[in-house]
């Protein structure tokens, strides 16, 4: 029995078989072909491309199907690669001319363009590198005649280990086998452990050499919760997750059932639950969970999964089928937050040595001056159809702000004058997710109309740490007592000015810190739709009184570690069928 550690992308447990992806570029043949069979190898390695077309093609449908119209755009970015004769030119030149394999030359085209792009160290590289990597995987598993492998043909449960996942695969995963999902590379936050974390299974990230202490067939123990994965298990460890898998699936089935039990505490705060959504689809979700609204719509996800810019049409059309999903429940666009992590194709040619300090968010929008506005205007005027708020990200200056409320305004202006009616009365907000936005939040709420406290990117820049680095994903914790009197700053600013404020990061959505964010004065969260249940309840079991005492006594304790422990007793103590149901902490 081994035990293995990573980061927790998406809670729950799941017990089933490993299915270990190959590593196949390790074992691809070599050897010369005579001129007289080139023309016949070629026309190998031409069939195997329009069979990985044709993959590409089903798997796109799939994703459509499963995911919806957004998801399966990844895979049109994929056919574009196919088509490309830089990529394909000289593979055709070293099978024709050199008499080289189809394989091989398959093979060692790809690696030397993967390990260019590794080499310019930037994530928007490695990215890309792992797109090609997936168009490679995908060639060769038809040449090599492996393609009855294939993640999407599965046909029992298993948990699939693997180096490293790219977007497409985890999106192409036959998502009824799948039971739950871990890797060695890879972040919380990052866009493949976003896509992952959707299909609703336990999945680890950043297990750093799980790859290696996996076999095909392995019996497995993926713990979603403490981003944990047992190889092997012993017997007792066997039942004893069994028991908690089952006493969990229980308490969610419970709390799924009180979907539609107020959020009220027991003394009788009402405390207002809001969905984040990064696809309109998710708006369903959030209903059958109980959802008061959207509290943080991540439209940078349309533009990630499109091969082109979405026209203002396409974004005008998202926005109003929201607005008309949520039936009169506000909806708030948080304007694009492409830049780090959410990066643009086009982006891609222009890598940043420290993205996550460099050209993202609204800086990024600010220097992309015609595309921030045509989103503005679909925003704008599907503010006419129901309640939308907008919301500007990672404000770092009250420049930044001023300029994204001209820029606002000067739209709205524009519309009017072509006779588009605008409301006058829309909530403009921002995201509060740097210190020095934290740091200034009284100043700040002088503009807005709201915040939502974005801890994702709020612990990262207050402790100095990458969020999706899984080298130093210890030190990433909102339990950091510096990020807690962060977090209590602004709430207190914010209430001293009348502005309202939520909390949108992943905590909202953790039964660890829902006590300490009402007792610290949150009466707003934002989280995962299918999270809201299991925060309900533990906001239906608790006083007011005693959320604060907490968030007092804690406020006083200097190490992160213990902070986290008093978080959870107390958590266990109100609910303690719900023990070990928290996510990464
Ligand atoms: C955050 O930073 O907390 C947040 C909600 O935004 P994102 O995760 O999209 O950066
Ligand atoms: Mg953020």
């Amino acid at each position: 029995m081994k035990t293995i550690s990573g980061i927790a992308v998406a809670p729950g447990i799941a017990i089933a078989r490993a299915f270990v992806l190959e590593q196949f570029r390790q074992r691809v043949p070599h050897h010369l072909v005579v001129p007289e069979e080139r023309e016949g190898e070629l026309e190998r390695f031409e069939q195997a491309l329009s069979a990985a077309e044709g993959d590409l093609g089903a798997d796109r449908d799939r994703a459509f199907r499963d995911l919806g119209n957004e998801a399966s755009k990844i895979f049109e970015f994929h056919l574009g690669l196919l088509q490309d004769p830089t990529l394909l030119g000289p593979i055709r030149s070293k099978i024709k001319d050199k008499g080289t394999n189809a394989d091989f030359a398959v093979a060692s085209s790809f690696s030397r363009i993967i390990d260019q792009f590794n080499a310019m160290g930037s994530q928007v590289f490695k990215d890309k590198a792992r797109d090609v990597l997936d168009l490679e995987r995908r060639i060769l598993d038809h040449l090599m005649g492996r393609s009855q492998e294939r993640l999407s043909r599965l046909d029992q449960p298993v948990v699939v280990i693997a180096h490293e996942l790219t977007p497409t695969q985890a999106a192409s995963m036959g998502i009824d086998h799948v039971v739950g999902l871990a890797t060695d590379a890879g972040g919380r936050t990052d866009h493949t452990s976003i896509i992952a974390a959707a299909l609703g299974v336990p999945v680890v990230v950043g297990c750093h050499a799980i790859t290696e202490h996996v076999n095909d067939g392995d019996r497995i123990i993926l713990d979603g919760h403490a981003g944990q994965i047992v190889v092997d298990p012993d017997e007792e460890t066997l039942a004893t997750f069994e028991r908690t898998r089952d006493r969990l699936d229980r308490f969610l089935t419970e709390t799924a059932h009180q979907a539609d039990a107020d959020a009220v505490t027991l003394d009788g705060v009402e405390i207002t639950l809001l969905g984040n959504i990064e696809f309109p689809r998710e708006i369903e979700q959030l209903i059958k969970f109980g959802g008061d609204g959207v509290g943080l719509y991540r439209t940078e996800f349309l533009y990630l999964t499109s091969p082109e810019e979405p026209t203002e049409e396409e974004l005008y059309e998202q926005y109003t089928q929201s607005i008309e999903m949520l039936g009169g429940r506000p909806l708030t666009i948080r304007t694009l937050d492409l830049g780090a992590d959410k990066h643009t194709q086009q982006q891609a040619l222009e890598p940043e040595r420290n993205p996550f300090l460099g050209l993202r968010s609204i800086r990024h929008s600010l220097q992309h001056l015609p595309m921030f506005r045509r989103q503005l205007r679909a925003i704008l005027r599907a503010a006419a159809v129901g309640p939308l708020r907008v919301m500007f990200p990672l404000i770092t200056t009250m420049t930044e702000l001023k300029q994204a409320r001209m820029i606002l305004n000067d739209v709205a202006d524009d519309l009017r004058e072509e006779g588009v009616g605008v409301p006058s009365d829309i909530p403009i907000g921002m995201m509060i997710e740097v210190p020095s936005a934290a740091l200034m939040a009284s100043t700040f709420a002088k503009e807005v109309d709201f915040f939502s406290i974005g801890t994702n990117d709020l612990i990262q820049y207050t402790v100095a740490v990458d969020r999706s680095n899984e080298r130093v994903a210890n030190l990433y914790s909102a339990s950091n007592p510096a990020v807690i009197r962060l977090v209590k700053n602004v709430i207190r600013a914010a209430k001293r000015r009348g502005v309202d404020t939520s909390l949108c990061g992943e905590i909202a959505g953790d039964i660890t810190y829902t006590m300490l964010l009402i007792g610290l004065g949150l009466r707003s969260l934002s989280l995962v739709p299918a999270q809201i249940p299991r925060i309900k309840q533990v906001i239906r079991r608790v006083t007011l009184e005693e959320c604060e005492r907490l968030a007092r006594r804690v406020g006083a304790f200097e190490s992160q570690r213990r902070i986290l422990r008093v978080l959870r007793e107390e958590t266990t103590r109100v609910l303690p069928e719900a023990d070990g149901g928290w996510n990464a902490g």
